[in-house]
């Protein structure tokens, strides 16, 4: 919806300096559905400018000392507030294209310049044309910060355009890429003929598993933070709960309780446990997903079509929705083997332990997983058989940034310190346990 307000209008940030362009897409504020800003919508043209200036700058940032790359990286970190002197330099070299999507955007985009950087290459860097502000608002940070112009440059614009013109560009020979599992077989397909390196960060279906010693309490408020954070936005949130048949009716009553507690407001809400989704588009997805699980006979516990949102009149275009639990579902339903990415979660009982292990293995994706008991012995013998990435323990999202990060199966390629076989993902898992 456009009214008749001024908008914000981005520029691409290239060899230093803003940059206009000729055309632009429109940004929507997600708690009013309003249009909140312009954004440059780059193509060919603008990304072959970027490669150009990241080239040109590429001789003399390589050449530096890691120590004065990380000085002047400290002094953006101190701009910005951010973690970006968390990362040490290591040996890689060359131009580097960085995508990463709409949540989280600026965690996960400077998460990847940082790196990128701090190893001495120049990069191109294009974030989600739904979230692009913040990037936007870091580039002012790398001229003051000393950064040479050309190191870091920012293309905006959408993913068939701007972003395919980056993975098929034959001057840029990394691909960092966080986003949807759809997408990085597209980016796979497009950069095989440039036979370019690939990381790839990608979708999650995170199971979390409470055996018959959870402590409930604990669980009951973890779980239904890892679920519905930031709008069950986030790569990690748990969207598959498993529960032992022993405790599986009291879980689920605190569990709806706890959920019914959380609540759904605007931005300027400080008690807000969660705000509007991303846009029309991914709320009608997700929604639809609700709609789906009804018609194969599953129980809707709380929320979407269940209980009552509650928005003020001014933010009635937001894309906002409650969080809801779903049961009844059969494991092949696509609620439970696809990744939702939104504010939805189901609950599910279990008998054995294998029966856990085998049903949270039992999507394609393989990201994170929380497993709830107070056996230290079961810990190490599930966290060792289950297929994710990373596994936590009585806990959820506590993460060190000098840990590997990433997924197996159809949730990441290129996980760093690991190797493409199966025993060695296994081997350098990340279980994180709290005691
Ligand atoms: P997306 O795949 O739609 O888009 C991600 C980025 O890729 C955007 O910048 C987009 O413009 C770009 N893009 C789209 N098509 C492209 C193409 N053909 N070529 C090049 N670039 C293209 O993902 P999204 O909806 O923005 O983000 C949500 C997804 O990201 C979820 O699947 C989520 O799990 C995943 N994610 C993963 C992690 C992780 O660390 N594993 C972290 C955050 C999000």
């Amino acid at each position: 919806m456009e009214t008749g307000k001024a908008f914000l209008q981005l520029e691409n940030y290239i060899g230093g300096r803003f940059v206009p362009t000729k055309s632009h897409i429109s940004s929507h504020d997600p708690s009013t559905g309003e249009v909140y800003c312009k954004v440059p919508d780059s193509g060919k043209e603008e990304v072959d400018a970027a490669v150009n200036a990241a080239k040109a700058a590429f001789p003399i940032w390589s050449s530096w000392s890691a120590q004065d790359r990380s000085r002047v990286m400290n002094k953006l970190a101190d701009l910005i507030e951010n973690h970006l002197e968390e990362f040490a330099q290591a040996e890689s070299k060359d131009q580097a294209g960085l995508i990463s999507p709409w949540n989280l955007p600026l965690y996960l985009l400077t998460w990847k310049i940082a790196p990128a950087i701090a190893c001495g290459n120049t990069v191109v860097a294009k974030p989600s044309e739904m979230s692009s502000v913040t990037a936007w608002m870091m580039c002012r940070f790398l001229s003051e910060a000393d950064i040479p112009p050309g190191v870091v440059n920012i293309v905006f614009g959408t993913g068939p355009k701007a972003g395919e013109a980056l993975v098929c560009h034959p001057d840029v020979p990394i691909i960092s890429f966080t986003g949807s599992t759809v997408t990085a077989q597209r980016i796979i397909e497009k950069s095989a003929p440039h036979c370019k390196k690939l990381s790839l960060e990608l979708g999650g279906k995170n199971p979390a598993i409470v055996f018959e010693d959870a402590n409930l309490e604990e669980c009951v408020t973890t779980t239904v933070r890892s679920s519905f954070s930031n709008q069950g936005e986030i790569c990690l949130c748990t969207s598959r709960i498993y529960v032992h048949s022993s405790i599986y009716t009291e879980f689920l009553q605190k569990f709806v309780e706890a959920t019914r507690k959380w609540k759904v407001s605007i931005p300027s809400d400080p008690t807000a446990n969660m705000g509007a989704l991303i846009s029309q588009t991914h709320l009608t997805k997700v929604r639809s997903y609700v709609r789906k699980a009804l018609a194969e006979g599953a129980t809707i516990k709380c929320g979407e079509g269940v209980d009552t949102l509650n928005i003020p009149s001014n933010n009635q275009g937001g894309y906002f929705m409650l969080p809801t639990v779903i049961t009844g579902l059969k494991e092949e339903s696509c609620c439970m083997q696809e990744e939702i990415f939104g504010p939805v979660t189901c609950v599910v009982p279990f008998d054995t332990e294998e029966e856990a292990i085998e049903k949270a293995n039992g999507v394609k994706y393989g990201l994170a997983a929380t497993i709830w008991t107070r056996d230290v012995g079961r810990t190490h013998r599930v966290a060792k058989k289950l297929q994710a990435g990373l596994v936590w323990t009585n806990c959820w999202l506590v993460r060190d940034l000098n840990l590997p990060f990433g997924g197996m199966k159809a949730s990441g390629l290129g996980r760093e310190g690991a190797k493409d076989s199966y025993e060695f993902f296994t081997e350098v898992k990340t279980v994180t346990i709290k005691h």
